[in-house]
């Protein structure tokens, strides 16, 4: 066995062997030490190799998935290993032979199909970066739904991409293994190099056409050879992966960058897009917009807000279809109502295509296309927009095979096919009368149980079933001589003798179970038969199911969207290809939501116009204390125009935009060390990137930028970056400083305006009032931000006293920072005020006294009386 195990571990040395024995997957040697630590479970050991002990832990089999998980998520891959055969059949082949094993499939990051493993409303993309001569490309599927995409990728650009699609998975070329090994560990990505000769393209080509039984490749229109080299090495690693058992997989799509607004990664980071900046869905843009029924409707929301259009008739119809539903509450309603009885098609699908799905699999498609049918019927009543005729279009036509499933199947079948029971009675002849032979067997021993106890005498004695011994009469230890005796041992059989328990059995009952396991072995395989064949039926139709599966998805997005439109008060915006960005009432979706759920406060809604088109500014500088809400602002224009382009309504009251085509959110000095660099060169960088990237259809976002480096560096550098957007990038920016210098550029640069947001100041506090306004602001009020944060009294006292001297002596100009802290007496700072050493009161003498926690609630009050004729 341990032969047979080396040479299996020879062939997967980069995972970890799943080695079935029975029960369990075992591991061992280094693999049970990795796999026992990783997944917290006992190293035990089991003989030798080659004179040391053998290391050895395992999983039970069917808690296996769970584990899988555990260590997917650690980075480990995972080789499962199968018998391929009964024990009883190796025996037949000889009395020494050992069981034949294989592994029938590598577990990765990007390659899971089961339920317990996925999240139902992401994607799990598996993804690979080709690079033929000097160009490249990216595939990327998602096994458990079948989305094939692929586009044409400079490899700069291959970050941005990673961080939009986020895939689990990166295969590429060993060559460049290391190479990009960087780019990808940024983004949390596993990455897993193959053999040159897997992107090899013409290889490539030969296994797209087998795969998706065509003859040429223009089928599916025209691709350029890093393209094929990418989809060819996606092809040839789920090969390798499913052991040949190759997933269905919709025909490629491809994708073209210049559809999509460009986000970078660190845009999408600091836009909390999918995820919020500490990691977790809560908090996302995402979280906020999702409203839709269905995984499928969940699953197309993050790609559209992942995935923003450029292309202003996709941005109309998606918008047109939202509308619709708009527009028809009741009809909405009711999509929506149905919606929420469709199970997850796509995955359905794709594990009845890998052989690993189940009944309930079944069950999934035919509860989903019968609704898919009832969604038809209603919605073509009704005069509908482009998008959501083609989606109605796509959910009929499936009348035979609900018709099929309807029949053959119950209405709620168990998870396995070996659980049986999940063909409808009254549907296969042959299966019903080998469940009516066993059903009847079962009654016979009720019967039997009944004859023995009056035989016997036995009020107790039993008739039960375990899987080690089948049927069995049971009695307790006290009868058994009776039993064991004659005349009674005649008949019974012993079998068995526990702490209490004797068990028998007789001639006429193993007799009743053979009969009886042999009308049920058959009822299984009938099922078992039955079973492939709904399961070949309904592959037949995969495209078609694919379709309907899509529509439904767009039905739901479309008719989520509104329905949330509607509740959290958002508009259509109006999206040409004008270069306006005029939003009235705007408010950021996420602010908002969290400000109503925590303080009840409303969120001030604000305008915003970086007017191009009317030789208004195109810039805004924005001034104003911490905290009175500049990032806020920012964001939400950012926000609006990228949900106004995945073809969504918007929080504002009005919205008009000019297409974007790329949008930048820069923060100035965030941490990242992580990354290993400063701070301040990281902010560099990507204020670089934008800089030499944005162009005049850009909308950039800066916030402080120039902040992580002395007063003086970061002025000059917020105010050379501004110039530069403003004359050579032309692009549409708010731009955030708290340098109140910068405002003075407003009268410089035509295209730039001042605007603050308001603060009041009242009783020496400042009140921020979150309202954004045309001008400077006035001065930062960072002093009395501060004292709000609660630094210590003495320490603001002072920090007005500077603030007062340094101001005057800005006023009176020429003012230096030596005669400045001069001026300043040193060592200045007051003393905290202590408590005046003022005489105590007799009544506060008392007081002092007195410990609470001993007073009786009587003693108490008469202190009071006391102390009050003290005072
Ligand atoms: P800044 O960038 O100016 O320091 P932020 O944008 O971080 O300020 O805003 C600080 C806080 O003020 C936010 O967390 C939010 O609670 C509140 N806030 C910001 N904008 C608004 C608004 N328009 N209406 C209501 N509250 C707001």
């Amino acid at each position: 066995m341990m032969a047979q195990y080396l040479e299996l571990k020879a062939d997967h040395a980069d995972a970890l062997l799943f080695y079935r024995m029975g029960d369990f997957y075992e591991m061992f040697f280094d693999d049970a030490v990795a796999a026992a630590e990783a997944l917290d479970i006992a190293l035990t050991k089991r003989g030798k190799h080659q004179g040391k002990d053998i290391a050895m832990c395992g999983v039970p089999v069917h808690a296996a998935e769970g584990y899988l998980l555990t260590l997917i998520r650690k980075g480990f891959r995972v080789a499962v290993c199968e018998q391929m055969e009964s024990p009883a059949e190796a025996k037949k082949r000889g009395h020494k032979s050992v069981v034949k094993r294989d592994v029938v499939r590598l577990v990765t990051p990007g390659t899971l199909t089961e339920e317990s493993l996925l999240e139902a409303r992401r994607h799990n993309y598996l993804a690979a970066f080709a690079e033929v001569r000097d160009a490249c490309a990216m595939a990327w599927v998602d096994i458990s739904t079948g989305a094939f995409h692929v586009m044409p990728l400079a490899q700069v650009r291959l970050g941005p991409e990673l961080a939009r699609l986020a895939p689990s998975e990166l295969i590429v070329s060993e060559a460049k293994e290391s190479e990009l090994q960087e780019v990808v560990s940024d983004f949390g990505i596993a990455l897993t190099g193959l053999a040159r000769s897997a992107f090899d393209s013409t290889s490539a080509e030969k296994r797209i056409c087998d795969l998706f039984d065509i003859a040429t490749l223009e089928a599916f229109g025209t691709f350029t050879r890093a393209e094929v080299s990418a989809m060819g090495a996606v092809i040839e690693y789920l090969t390798i992966t499913q052991r040949g058992n190759l997933p269905l997989l919709r025909p490629p799509q491809k994708e073209a960058e210049a559809r999509t607004v460009q986000i970078d990664a660190a845009t999408r980071r600091n836009l909390e897009l999918t995820h919020s900046l500490n990691g977790g869905r809560t908090g996302s843009l995402l979280s906020i917009m999702d409203n839709t029924a269905t995984a499928g409707g969940a699953r197309l929301l993050e790609r559209r807000i992942s995935s923003p259009s450029r292309v202003i008739e996709v941005v109309n119809a998606r918008a047109d279809a939202i509308s619709f539903a708009f527009d028809t509450p009741r009809v909405a309603q009711d999509i929506r109502e149905r919606l929420r009885n469709v199970p997850d098609l796509d995955r359905a699908l794709s594990r009845l295509s890998l052989d690993r799905g189940g009944p309930r699999d079944l069950a999934a498609i035919r509860n989903g296309l019968i609704e898919a049918e009832a969604l038809h019927q209603s919605l073509t009543q009704h005069e509908l927009p482009d998008l959501l005729r083609s989606a109605a279009e796509g959910l009929q036509g499936h009348g035979d095979l609900i018709d099929l499933l309807d029949q053959a199947l119950v209405a709620e079948p168990p998870l396995m096919v070996r659980d049986g029971g999940f063909i409808a009675p009254g549907y296969d002849e042959d299966l019903d009368s080998a469940r009516e032979l066993r059903d009847e067997g079962r009654g016979v021993i009720a019967g039997m149980q009944q004859q023995f106890v009056s035989d016997t005498g036995i009020s107790s004695l039993k008739i039960k079933h375990n899987n080690v011994l089948g049927y069995f009469i049971e009695c307790t230890a006290t009868h058994a001589e009776k039993m064991l005796s004659a005349p009674l041992s005649e008949t019974f059989i012993h079998r068995q003798t526990t702490a209490n328990q004797v068990r028998f059995t007789t001639v006429e009952l193993s007799e009743l179970e053979t009969k009886i396991l042999n009308a049920g072995n058959h009822a299984q395989e009938i099922e078992k038969r039955l079973y492939e064949r709904l399961r070949s039926a309904i592959l037949d139709q995969a495209a078609e199911i694919g379709q309907a599966s899509s529509g439904l998805a767009e039905i739901d997005l479309a008719s989520a969207l509104a329905d949330l439109a509607r509740s959290e008060n958002w508009t259509r915006p109006r999206v040409d290809m004008s270069r306006a960005f005029e939003i009235e009432g705007g408010r950021h979706p996420v602010v908002e939501r969290a400000l109503a759920q925590k303080s009840g406060e409303p969120f001030i809604a604000n305008d915003c116009n970086l007017g191009a088109e009317n030789d208004a500014a195109n810039i805004w500088l924005l001034t104003g204390p911490n905290m009175a809400g500049k990032s806020t602002f920012l964001r939400q224009n950012a926000l609006i125009a990228l949900m106004a382009q995945m073809g969504s309504f918007v929080p504002a009251t009005s919205a008009h935009i000019g297409i974007v085509s790329q949008l930048f959110s820069r923060v100035g000095a965030s941490d990242d060390l992580a990354r290993g660099r400063s701070t301040f060169m990281v902010e560099m960088v990507e204020t670089a990137a934008i800089l030499n990237q944005a162009d005049d259809r850009a909308l950039v976002i800066l916030d402080e930028i120039g902040r992580g480096t002395a007063t003086y560096d970061g002025l000059s550098i917020a105010w050379a970056t501004l110039e530069h957007l403003h004359d050579v990038n032309r692009a549409r920016a708010l731009f955030a400083t708290h340098y109140h210098e910068m405002t003075a550029l407003a009268g410089k640069l035509p295209g730039v305006d001042n605007a603050t947001v308001a603060v009041k100041e009242w009783e020496g506090e400042v009140v921020f009032l979150h309202e954004v306004r045309k001008g400077a602001a006035d001065r930062s009020y960072g002093v009395q931000v501060a004292q709000l944060a609660g630094l210590p009294a003495p320490v603001i006292a002072r920090a007005r006293v500077v603030l007062e001297a340094l101001e005057k002596g800005e006023r009176e100009g020429g003012t230096t920072q030596k005669t400045l802290i001069d001026d300043l007496p040193l060592f200045a700072v007051s003393p905290a005020p202590q408590p005046k050493a003022a005489k105590s009161s007799a009544v506060e003498e008392k007081l002092k006294e007195i410990i609470p926690d001993e007073l009786s609630p009587r003693e108490a009050l008469e202190l009071i009386y006391k102390l009050k004729e003290a005072a």
